[in-house]
Order: C-alpha cells, then structure tokens, then sequence
C-alpha cells in the first residue's frame, strides 16, 4: 500500500513524541511492505513565530492532500498566561477541525492489565473497563456565538447544535456499537439545555435504525459520577463537544495517565490522529515524555484510515510486550519498577521497536 502521511509536531513534548510514532509508522512500512510517505507542516505557536498563523495556509494545503495526519500538541505558556493575546495556538486546532470537517472525536479508553496500578480508581473497580468515547468536535459552545457587552462586564457563549451535526455523528457511534457490546450511552443535559433536548430527540430517531443497539440515555452530572463509580458499565459513549471535553479527561485517569491515550478525529476525508495530551511544558526537553500515546496514535491511524487491522494490532501488542516486560517511562513508573527499566523518550521507542523487529510477518503471494 502506497500512503502519504502527514507529521504535524505542533509545540512542547508534541515534537518529541511525534518523533518516536513516525518511526513507528516507518517499521510498520517496512516490515508489511507498504510505502509511507512522509511530510512535515507547521501549526501552534512555532507556526505564528514563523508566520503570524497559527495554521498556515501551507499546512492547510498539504492537509487537504494527505491520506491520515499524525498530530502532536499545540499550546505555549506564554498564552496560557496571557489570555488577551488575539492570535493563539488551539485557534490552529480548532479552525484545522473545522475547515477538514473533523467532527467525530473517537478515545478508546482501555487499560493496559501491567498498569492497573497506576490508575488513581482500585483496579477491582477498574479491571476489564473498555470504553470508546464519540465525543462530537465541530459544534457546541466553542463554536457558537461569542462576545461580550455591557462594556465588556458581560459575556457569552452560545451552545448550538444542528440536527444534521447529531445525526452523523450518531450514526458514526451506533456502527461502532455493533462492532462491540451493543450498547450506546447518549449523556446530555436534557433536563435543563433546549440543545440537549434536540441531541436527545434526534439520538432516538438514529437508534430506530439500528434495532440491535440497546440505547441508554445520561444526563452528565449523573455520567460524571458512574463513570468513575462503575467504569465498566459504559461501551460506547456518544455525547456533545463540551461534555465530551470534560468527561473524556476525567476517564483518562482510568487509564492512568495520559501519556497512554490515544484519540482519532474523523469526518468524511483525512482522519487526524493525536495523544490526547497537551504540549506538556513542565517536561519540554527533558526526555521523559511517554510516547506510547503517540504510538498508539498510529495504531488508530492504520486501522481506522487505511484499513490495516493487522499491522495496528502488531502496534498494540507491541507496546503491551513492552509493557509486560517491565519497561517504563517515568509517568508510569511505581515502586516496583527497577530503576534501570525506567526509559526515556526515546528510548521507549526502541524498546517498541525492537518488539516489532522480532514480529514474523506472513509472505502474501
Ligand atoms: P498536558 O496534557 O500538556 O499536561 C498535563 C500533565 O500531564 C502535565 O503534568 C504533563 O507533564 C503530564 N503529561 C502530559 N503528557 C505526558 C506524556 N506524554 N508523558 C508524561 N507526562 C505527560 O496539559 P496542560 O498542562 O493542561 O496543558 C499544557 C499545554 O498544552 C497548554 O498550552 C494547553 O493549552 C495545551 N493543550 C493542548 C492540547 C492539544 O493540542 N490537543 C490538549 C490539551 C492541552
């Protein structure tokens, strides 16, 4: 198979864990005989200091071309600590979502069994959770209307959904459900939100397509708690921008940390594949990033955009070998780690590809 794949690093760790999943890829190709071909672009504040932009009009360009996207962060303290500043880093994010029609947010939520420990949840409670998220990305509050008035002492952001935003993204979850327990948990806050009650409306009138999926509906706050309560009472979870925002962070912590979490945005073309971490500038240039969510990033990626179930499987059981073997990096390291198993950056990278390495692929003829 004949691919192009573009690399956007982004600021903060994203460089530093794009650099080990693009090598990923690259073993992957040569192993299973495909041809990845790479190309990097620019987004983030490194994009604005080069252009003013924080998605240029080059890296929207290449974009548009490209058969899947690997992502890393974007995000600088310098706006985290301004937040007058007009022209900003996650503005190149959102408007990248916007403008490739990204609108489904897809984060499996599944835990290593070599981690249970490091989640904060008893691993009782936590044992067997398998949770994949459909957390809408192209509507709601982020980006209805916005202002301020009253001379800037009053201000708001509208919550919107159209039908037709609920209905793919719905339909998107239901096909997913069939693949797995059946189940979908819609969560909305229809008690409250006209928005909700058209998500709720329109959720029901999709599941009568679909006369296999059992459908349960949540309100959030209830959502919130359960998830963390009974984590493996939910299968697929299909729920809006903000509370998906929300509750796909808080189920991150069943996994432990976030350097294990892996998320594919899609829509209709090129799919976008990313840690669901940020750029992380408390580690920046130490070396001690975990890059096993950007690896696992490229397992979505071949899967989900190319079709290569095989080789994402080989990605996955690669990093569960590495896992099993006792290697580490520091974020996922406790008191039984032997101090010389305790990896960084790119040396976690070797580790996984070095399993990959003993994999014996079958010669099609
Ligand atoms: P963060 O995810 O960057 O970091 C949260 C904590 O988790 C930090 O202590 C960090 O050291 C740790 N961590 C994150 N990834 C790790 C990894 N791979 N290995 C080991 N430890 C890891 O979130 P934050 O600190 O809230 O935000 C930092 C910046 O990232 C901000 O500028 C924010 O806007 C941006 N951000 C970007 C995205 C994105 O690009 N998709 C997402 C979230 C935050």
């Amino acid at each position: 198979m004949k691919r192009k794949i573009t690399i956007l690093p982004g600021d903060g760790i994203g460089k530093e864990v794009t650099t080990e999943g693009k090598r990923v890829l690259a073993k992957i190709a040569e192993l299973f005989d495909h041809t990845f071909e790479f190309e990097e672009a620019l987004i983030g504040h490194d994009a604005i200091e080069a252009t003013g932009n924080p998605l240029p009009d080059e890296t929207l360009i290449a974009l548009k071309s490209t058969n899947a996207i690997l992502f890393g962060a974007v995000g600088h303290p310098k706006y985290d600590n301004d937040p007058t500043l007009k022209v900003r880093p996650e503005q190149g994010l959102l408007k990248m979502r916007k403008e490739l029609g990204l609108y489904a947010n897809l984060r499996p939520i599944k835990l290593f069994d070599e981690l249970l420990h490091a989640s904060s949840i008893k691993p009782e409670i936590l044992k067997g959770a398998d949770i994949l998220f459909f957390r809408e990305l192209t509507g709601d509050v982020y980006f209805g209307e916005k202002g301020r008035k009253d001379e800037g002492n009053t201000a708001y952001d509208l919550m919107i959904y159209h039908r037709y935003e609920i209905e793919r993204i719905a339909h998107k979850a239901f096909k997913a459900a069939l693949t797995r327990s059946k189940k979908v948990t819609s969560v909305d806050k229809a008690n409250v939100l006209e928005s909700s009650r058209l998500w709720r409306e329109v959720v029901q009138q999709v599941a009568k397509e679909y006369p296999d999926v059992t459908i349960e509906h949540q309100f959030v706050d209830s959502a919130a708690m359960k998830l963390i309560q009974n984590p493996r009472s939910f299968d697929v979870v299909l729920t809006g921008n903000l509370f998906g925002d929300i509750l796909t962070d808080e189920a991150s912590q069943i996994a432990g940390s976030m350097g294990m979490l892996a998320s594919a945005s899609i829509g209709d073309t090129v799919g976008l594949y990313e840690p669901i971490h940020g750029s992380a500038h408390d580690i920046t240039g130490k070396g001690i990033a975990n890059p096993l969510a950007s690896i696992l990033s490229t397992a979505l990626l071949l899967d989900i955009s190319f079709n290569l179930k095989e080789e994402s499987q080989t990605i996955i059981d690669a990093v569960s070998a590495v896992l099993k073997n006792g290697y580490r990096t520091v974020d996922i390291a406790d008191a039984s780690t032997k101090k010389e198993n305790i990896l960084n950056t790119q040396a976690m990278g070797d580790c996984v590809i070095k399993e990959l390495s003993m994999v014996n692929v079958p010669i099609n003829e």
